[in-house]
Parts: structure tokens; C-alpha cells; sequence
């Protein structure tokens, strides 16, 4: 299952299509912007639990800045909801191409990967762009988990099919979550006395205050989820034991290996691997949930591609417009498109097999994104198409003297190319 899925984000670059969009008025053009897009109608509290940390300080406040800088020229567009204090920016460590939006509480992440002297995304213009496609994500409340709005879709989609597939693969997941759960209970049940002597054991050989900190706390918290799961009924107790013990696991076995080779006496070495395999033996057999849950899922996705393809595409036009009011170079934004299909696809040149007709074809066909448009539809919609349906709108703006950087930025790229 891809990860984007599980964590119902919306990934700027990695989604495509041989499955056709279900639209048939609009495909390949631009008319979805302006005929059903709307932003979320209210909206005031700031997303939770915003933690912008991250490794590299330098990088964030760059994003943060540029960020914040596109979000200010439009107090107005798209209902004026576009406001710093809902966006939370974090930078992911992950030297990935990519960045995502989740739509519903504004935590947009940008891979560390954006800004790698190699994909030459040099200029704010370049990142802004990429920005803007995530905010216009939240601007138009593309919620990719559930809550489908009906305002917000393709026509001729049938959102009460969705939502009646969603109700399956919501119902099978609990059930196999609750499955699994009891096996986890199952298995400390059967287990608690040798993993409350393992405990034990690490416990009397750490020193507090070393290094193995991290996993001492591990460990103080896997025996209390497991004393609860022991004594409780609950599906979750289960579950964070079985998770802390993944990581109990692995905590000993690196230690063992590593750093600190006295930690475990060999038997106790012996101990832990009898109780992995038998934690294997349990987890082993038939999951009578798992298909079901994984069929509906796949009944889902299929079923709701149409539209997320959609959202995608809403999302390069109306990004286009946050990017051009904030000012900046109306050509970088399509030339950004081709940039990435350089480096993700090893195609080159947008430009040389596309010009302003015919249109390429929109859908991408390799499996491992289909929600993406094809990228040199990307470019040739944001190069041609969109400007020439929104003629009107866009005139202005791309014929004023287009930024590449920010005044606001130069200290901050400086530190950045040190
Ligand atoms: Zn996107």
C-alpha cells in the first residue's frame, strides 16, 4: 500500500493513469478551477500540534519564508482562507524529491530532497512553485480521506458510491485491527514472564544517563503497555504493546551488535530470538481479514481515482494563480513541471514535443502514479491552456516584471548554498 495512502496526504510528484479520468467535459482543458473550485468556508483554528523541527533549521525557515511570502499576496483569492498561522511547514530529513499537504489540518512537508543543488530548483521561483501546488491543496479543501465534498468534484462522479465503499473498507479494517490486536494479547499472555525477565535484565545492565537512554524510556514504556494489555480487553493497549516490542526488539539488537556487546549475556541473546520466532509463529497463518480488507481498499482507490486526479490537476491551476499573485516569474512555474520529469521520469524537453496544440496526453500510465497528470501535460496546461482559458485573470499578472528571488530570502539562501 503506498504510503501516501496510510498517512492521506497529497504528494506533489510521486502519484498517474491508464485508467481514464470519468470527467468527460473537461478533461484536457482547464476548466476546473473557476467552475467548482472552492475553498473550505471556514476555518480558524491552527492546525494541531504543528512541530516544525526539524535537522536543519536553515532549510525550514527558507521553506517558511517562501511559504509565508505566497500566503500574504492572497488575503482574497480563492475565499480569502489562505493564512500563515494555518500552514504548518516542516522539513522531512528524507533526501526525496517531493512534498506533501494534508489538507485537513495544514501540515505541509517538504522533502529535503527540494532542495539538492541537483535538481536545480535554485530560485524561490522554483520552490515557490512547488509550494504553491501543496497550499492550493488546502485552499480547496482536497480531503483525500473521507469527507468528500461535494462541491469539489468531477461532474458525472458518484460520491454516494465512494462513500459506500469507504464504509466497507472502514469496517473490514476495524475488524482485522481487532483481530490482530487479539493476537498481540494472545501472545503476551503466553510470553509475559520471559519478557518481564528480559526487561529486567536490561534494566539492571543500563547505566542511567548513557547513551542507551533512548532505550531505557523504550523499555519502561513497552512494560507498561504490556501490564495493560495483559489486564485489558482493548484493542489499543494491544496494539501500542505489539508496536513498542518491535522496537524493544530492535532497540537489543542493535545494542547487542553494536555499541554495547555486553548488555545481554548470550542466553538472554537466545531468550529474545526464541521469543521473536514465536511472535513470528503467531503472526503467521491465515489472517481471515486481511484480503477483504485489502480487496475493498483496492474496489476504493480504483473508485475514487477520478477525482483525486482531478484534485490534482485543480491543484497545478489554482496553484498557478497563488503563484503569479505572489509575484513570481509566470514561465518558471510550467518549467518546473519538465525539471522534475527530467529527473523522476529521464525524459528531457517538454518544450520541444509540446507546443500549444494539439494537447498532450493527460494521464500517466506507469503504476507507480496515477493521480499525477502526465508531466508535460502538466506544463503544456500551465504554459498554454490555463492561461488561455483564464485569459482575463491572468493578463495582469504574468504581463508585470515576474520575481525569481526575494529580497526576504537572500541571507537565508546565502547560508544555504555554504
Ligand atoms: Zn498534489
Amino acid at each position: 500500500m503506498p504510503i501516501f495512502r496510510k498517512n492521506h496526504l497529497i504528494f506533489l510528484v510521486l502519484i498517474a493513469s491508464i485508467y481514464g479520468c470519468k470527467t468527460t467535459q473537461n478533461q484536457g482543458t482547464a476548466q476546473f478551477k473557476h467552475s467548482f473550485g472552492q475553498t473550505i468556508a471556514s476555518r480558524s483554528t491552527p492546525p494541531e500540534k504543528c512541530e516544525e523541527g526539524t535537522d536543519n533549521e536553515t532549510q525550514r525557515l527558507y521553506i517558511r519564508a517562501i511559504t509565508d511570502h505566497i500566503i500574504k499576496n492572497n488575503p482574497n483569492s480563492f475565499r480569502g482562507n489562505l493564512d500563515a498561522k494555518f500552514i504548518c511547514v516542516r522539513v522531512a530529513k528524507m533526501n526525496a524529491f517531493n512534498a506533501n499537504m494534508n489538507p485537513v489540518n495544514g501540515m505541509m512537508t517538504v522533502f529535503k530532497g527540494v532542495l539538492d543543488p541537483k535538481f536545480q530548483f535554485n530560485t524561490d521561483a522554483d520552490v515557490a512553485a512547488i509550494l504553491s501546488h501543496e497550499l492550493a491543496h488546502f485552499t480547496m479543501g482536497h480531503d483525500i480521506n473521507g469527507a468528500v465534498r461535494t462541491d469539489n468534484i468531477p461532474p458525472g462522479y458518484d460520491v454516494s458510491r465512494e462513500q459506500e465503499l469507504r464504509k466497507l473498507v472502514d469496517e473490514a479494517r476495524s475488524n482485522r485491527e481487532h483481530f490482530l490486536a487479539k493476537k498481540s494479547r494472545d501472545f503476551f499472555s503466553l510470553h509475559a514472564q520471559e519478557l518481564r525477565n528480559l526487561v529486567a535484565e536490561v534494566n539492571a545492565n543500563m547505566a542511567p544517563n548513557t547513551p542507551v537512554l533512548g532505550l531505557r524510556n523504550g523499555v519502561i514504556e513497552f512494560q507498561k503497555a504490556m501490564n495493560q494489555t495483559i489486564s485489558s480487553q482493548e484493542d489499543l493497549p494491544a496494539q501500542e504493546a505489539m508496536a513498542g516490542f518491535d522496537t524493544y526488539i530492535i532497540g537489543i539488537r542493535n545494542y547487542a551488535a553494536g555499541n554495547f556487546p555486553d548488555l545481554m549475556s548470550p542466553e538472554t541473546l537466545a531468550k529474545t530470538t526464541q521469543l521473536i520466532v514465536s511472535r513470528e509463529a503467531l503472526d503467521s497463518g491465515l489472517d481471515p481479514y486481511d484480503q477483504a480488507t485489502h480487496q475493498a481498499w483496492d474496489t476504493l482507490k480504483e473508485y475514487s481515482l477520478p477525482r483525486e486526479q482531478f484534485n490534482e490537476q485543480q491543484a497545478d491551476e489554482v496553484g498557478f494563480e497563488l503563484f503569479l499573485r505572489a509575484g513570481f516569474d509566470a514561465d518558471v512555474y510550467p518549467n518546473t513541471f519538465e525539471k522534475i520529469y527530467q529527473y523522476v521520469v529521464g525524459k528531457t524537453n517538454c518544450a520541444a514535443i509540446t507546443s500549444e496544440s494539439p494537447a498532450p496526453g493527460r494521464l500517466r500510465t506507469d503504476k507507480e502514479d496515477r493521480i499525477h497528470p502526465d508531466f508535460c501535460f502538466r506544463y503544456w496546461d500551465l504554459k498554454y491552456a490555463e492561461r488561455r482559458t483564464h485569459q482575463k485573470e491572468y493578463e495582469p499578472l504574468i504581463r508585470r516584471p515576474g520575481i525569481l528571488n526575494l529580497p526576504a530570502t537572500e541571507a537565508l539562501r546565502v547560508k544555504l548554498a555554504q
